[in-house]
């Protein structure tokens, strides 16, 4: 059974499934869409269901009451406080807490935990109300266009439990939000249209009530009731509501504005709107966005490849050309677009994203460089902080966290601005290419363009490479990048009966080493399953224990469900199920890691202290002789940031702070710290487990850790690298091999004093005149070399031979003392001493040999060509070459052939005269 049946078993059964008591109340009726088969309800006899109806809201809102969409809030938050509701905070944009999503998509989402394949559903109170910032992608050329499309919007979350204390079904959740649009927003009842819908999840499912006002859905009632699919479900033991609401449509209906922007983005657009010299027609406005919303609901959520047909059609019935239409709607568009776009960037970038080429931080790029195209294609005056500071001002009465992130958020746009400008010049050099090609581009090409080059297809457009940006470019591109992360569950293991969980005796005591334990169970003779275990296994980036079963080594430990396996190698038959084994755990190991691992906590934090609030964790590893840690953040770092972050974790670890660990209930644990816990990723249980050092830092983790810092004795980092767009990775050592590595560092430079003749206190200043005298002799040499070069190149030219008559005459020499840099510089003058000249000398490099020829201008006139000469050569050496007719290199790896091509002259001469005959006289 899909959607389509559960649709129709709730519709056979509206009394069960729809009627509410406020339809009886009120003489609401059941209806029929005579033209798509929806049921609906109202108060007045219509025959279509709104999908079908005209907006006609646009100048004309149906209250007389006006909220823009910070007001709007304000009464929402009003009605609903009064009615027993809590109010809560919003949850950060970027996803943390679910690992299939990189951003909140909707208010629910907030409350769904997934634990295995189930989603549950937890609710910090009960009923409440969240103002929810959600990204949405898919939309993005709609954004702008249609006057109601966003990459960022406000759901209002109504959300309650209905099965606990404070809970409310149906009834009740419709009365509130009929009061909400009647007494609230002063819409009158005979305006509210309910269309009847079903809702599916993951798991689970329910029906719902949309209700609509004028053409207009602004919020949508589900009641997940069920769970299960379709073929199989039963009532759930906790039913959810879960009522959305769009901020941004509440506004409007209210006000009436051409679009849905202009009742959100108010102080944006008039800045925009001046700083190009924009006189607004309000009324031809209205009228053009009357007409392409309803185009847009029309073929509800238009998916066709241009929205120019539809502009088409419309120009017609506004009596305008298609170019005269643009002219006047396009600056518009392009102005939303701007709002739209920077609203979210802020958002996103206050709880901590950052723009890159990967994951969720590509959707975050892409509308950087749209606005940054946007501007610099019109040339517009507008200033990205300006537009930054301005939403803030206005939203701050709604989110005050965002005024804390003001300065991230412009560094990072700067950056991120600076960026483009950059990589602008290679952009530019493709584009022309692709211009004299003159090639159709295909939404594919598009793509490749932009993942390979950064090229937008709004830049393509700018320089007229394009006509028009394919309708699904966007789309098809967040398709691309969509979160691939499902892990897929492979069953490693056939366990055939029900083992009990593996009592994990590490949390309980972690300086247990030795104990003894019952064999449970024994896995494809290799893999001991014991009742408990000392044993850590992998996991969390934390590198497994090992140690010996009744002395037999353990190689490998791992987790399976909740099962610890040990790995034992050449497992003997005297470990038997049902026998007690002793245990040992490789102390020193363990030791290691585990230093190596709460390392890593303290580099995180002094991370982010040091480069900004984005810094999160992206993966970590912990082993033996080292950490590994990748953190987000935008550029690759400077040796003072790297030791600034070094210094920071040693003082951690000089303080001597406790690192406290404790179980807190999960929902309990995000509120009290911040979902800045998931750093290491999301915790699949109801308990978590807090890892906390004095809250410098605080980690949900699951992994060993020492209780004092000053365990660690010493943190060095010994490398930072850039390894992709956004992620830098520290590579580091703790406690004994901090002093280890101290120590190598030490005995390397005890070598170079000895060899420098200096000692440790002076080995800068000696090292630097070292440095000054070689530098200064290589300079004595170029100046040498280019004094005698004349002399040499007369020897080369008189002890050259005539190869044909022709007069061509080759010299050729084979050279293990000087470099390349010799060589061009002679063969260069000696061609232009004897223009019949040609010029070929094999170096010694290493194992190999390089090549370098040179053809005089005469020599060439006969069909020398270095080039050709050095590829065949180096090809006879076994490697590769090529060049000019003028000038050729190469190289081989067979430097024993050198003796074949010098001393078999003729070998010489039969490879540049075969050259010249196959290529022929020019
Ligand atoms: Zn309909
Ligand atoms: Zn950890």
């Amino acid at each position: 059974m899909g959607k389509q049946e559960i649709s129709t078993l709730f519709s056979s059964n509206p009394d069960k499934y729809y009627r509410v008591a406020l339809f009886d109340k009120l003489g609401f009726q059941r209806h029929r869409c005579i033209t798509c088969g929806k049921f609906f309800w109202s108060i007045l006899d219509k025959s279509v269901c709104p999908d079908h109806e005209r907006y006609n809201f646009i100048g004309n809102p149906p209250t007389k009451k006006r909220f823009d969409y910070v007001m709007a809030w304000k009464e929402v938050e009003n009605h609903f406080r009064t009615e027993d509701h809590s109010i809560i905070r919003r949850y950060p944009v970027a996803c943390r807490w679910r690992e299939d999503l990189y951003f909140t998509i909707a208010s629910i989402v907030d409350f769904q935990r997934i634990i295995g394949d189930k989603v549950i559903f937890e609710l910090p109170s009960n009923p409440l109300v969240v103002p929810q910032v959600c990204l949405r992608f898919n939309d993005i050329e709609n954004v702008g266009v249609s006057g109601r499309h966003y990459t960022s919007f406000c759901m209002i979350g109504q959300t309650c439990n209905a099965d606990i204390q404070g809970g409310y079904w149906k009834d009740r959740c419709i009365d509130l939000d009929f009061k909400l649009l009647t007494n609230v927003l002063g819409i009158n009842q005979s305006e509210i249209t309910f269309v009847e819908d079903v809702w599916m999840g993951a798991g689970a499912f329910g029906y719902s009530l949309e209700y609509f006002v004028r053409g207009l859905e602004l919020g949508n009632a589900v009641f997940t009731e069920f769970e299960g699919d379709a073929n199989q479900y039963r009532v759930m033991k906790n039913k959810i509501i879960d009522m959305g609401a769009g901020l941004e449509r509440l506004a409007w209906i209210t006000m009436g504005t051409p679009t849905s922007y202009d009742s959100c983005f108010e102080s944006v657009i008039k800045y925009m709107e001046n700083s190009i010299g924009l006189e607004k027609n309000k009324e031809f406005l209205s009228s053009y966005f009357t007409l392409i919303s309803d185009k847009f609901n029309y073929l509800n959520g238009y998916q066709s490849d241009n929205v120019n047909i539809l502009k088409g059609e419309i120009a017609k019935e506004m009596h305008l050309s298609f170019e005269q239409l643009e002219k006047i709607v396009s600056p518009y568009e392009a102005i939303y677009t701007i709002a739209d776009h920077s609203r979210t960037l802020l958002f996103a970038i206050s709880d901590g994203s950052l723009p890159s080429n990967v994951g969720g931080g590509y959707n975050l790029r892409i509308l950087l460089r749209r606005i940054l195209a946007i501007i610099e294609r019109n040339k517009w005056n507008i200033k990205i902080d300006n537009l930054i500071d301005l939403h803030i001002s206005y939203l701050k009465n709604m989110y005050p966290e965002l005024e804390q992130y003001r300065n991230e958020v412009l560094e990072i746009m700067k950056i991120e601005s600076d960026r483009y400008i950059n990589a602008r010049n290679r952009m530019n050099s493709i584009a022309n290419n692709l211009k004299k090609t003159q090639k159709q581009l295909t939404v594919d090409d598009l793509i490749k363009l932009y993942e390979s080059d950064g090229i937008t297809p709004d830049f393509l457009k700018e320089l007229d490479i394009i006509s028009d940006i394919p309708h699904n470019f966007y789309t098809k591109l967040a398709e691309l990048h969509e979160s691939a992360q499902k892990q897929s569950n492979n069953r490693l293991f056939d366990i055939d009966e029900e083992l009990p969980p593996t009592r994990l005796l590490f949390y309980e005591d972690p300086f247990l080493r030795s104990f003894s334990a019952k064999v449970l169970k024994i896995i494809n003779n290799k893999y001991v399953v014991l009742d408990e275990s000392a044993f850590y296994p992998r996991g969390g980036g934390q590198e497994p224990d090992n140690g010996t079963i009744d002395t037999f080594p353990v190689s490998d430990v791992i987790k399976y469900n909740n099962i610890v396996m040990h790995k034992v190698e050449n497992l003997s038959s005297l470990i038997k199920e049902g026998s007690v084994v002793n245990c040992m755990v490789n102390s020193n190991r363990r030791d290691s890691i585990t230093k190596h691992h709460t390392a890593t906590h303290i580099l995180n934090s002094a991370a982010r202290n040091t480069l900004g609030s984005w810094v999160w964790q992206n993966s970590a590893f912990k082993d033996v002789d080292y950490g590994r840690l990748d953190i987000t953040h935008h550029s690759a770092l400077t040796k003072e940031q790297v030791s600034d972050i070094e210094n920071i974790a040693n003082t951690i670890v000089m303080k001597n702070l406790d690192v406290n660990i404790k179980e807190y209930e999960r929902g309990e644990s995000e509120q009290k710290f911040s979902f800045r816990i998931y750093q290491g990723g999301v915790v699949p249980s109801n308990n978590v487990r807090i890892v906390n050092i004095s809250d410098f830092d605080i980690e949900a983790c699951g992994g060993t850790h020492v209780s004092k810092t000053g365990e660690l004795g010493l943190i060095k980092i010994l490398k930072s690298e850039r390894i992709q767009d956004g992620v830098i990775r520290l590579e580091f050592v703790a406690g004994k091999h901090a002093i280890d590595f101290i120590n190598k560092q030490d005995h390397h430079i005890s070598l170079i004093t000895n060899t420098l003749g200096s000692s440790k206190e002076r080995i800068v200043e000696s090292f630097t005149r070292y440095f000054d005298e070689s530098e200064k002799l290589r300079t004595k040499i170029k100046i040498f070399m280019r004094k005698t070069a004349i002399i040499l190149a007369q020897y080369v030219c008189s002890n050259a031979k005539q190869i044909s008559n022709d007069g061509v005459k080759v010299y050729s020499t084979f050279d293990n003392e000087l470099d390349e840099d010799y060589h061009i510089l002679i063969g260069e003058k000696s061609i232009g001493l004897d223009p019949l000249l040609l010029y070929i000398s094999f170096i010694s490099k290493g194992d190999g040999v390089r090549v370098i020829v040179f053809v005089g201008e005469e020599a060439r006139k006969y069909g020398y060509n270095a080039g050709q000469i050095a590829k065949e050569l180096s090809g006879r050496l076994g490697g590769s070459g090529g060049g000019d007719k003028r000038f050729g290199q190469g190289g081989g790896k067979f430097k024993n052939k050198i003796n074949e091509v010098l001393v078999g002259e003729n070998f010489i001469n039969n490879t540049i005269l075969g050259r010249k005959n196959q290529d022929g006289l020019q």
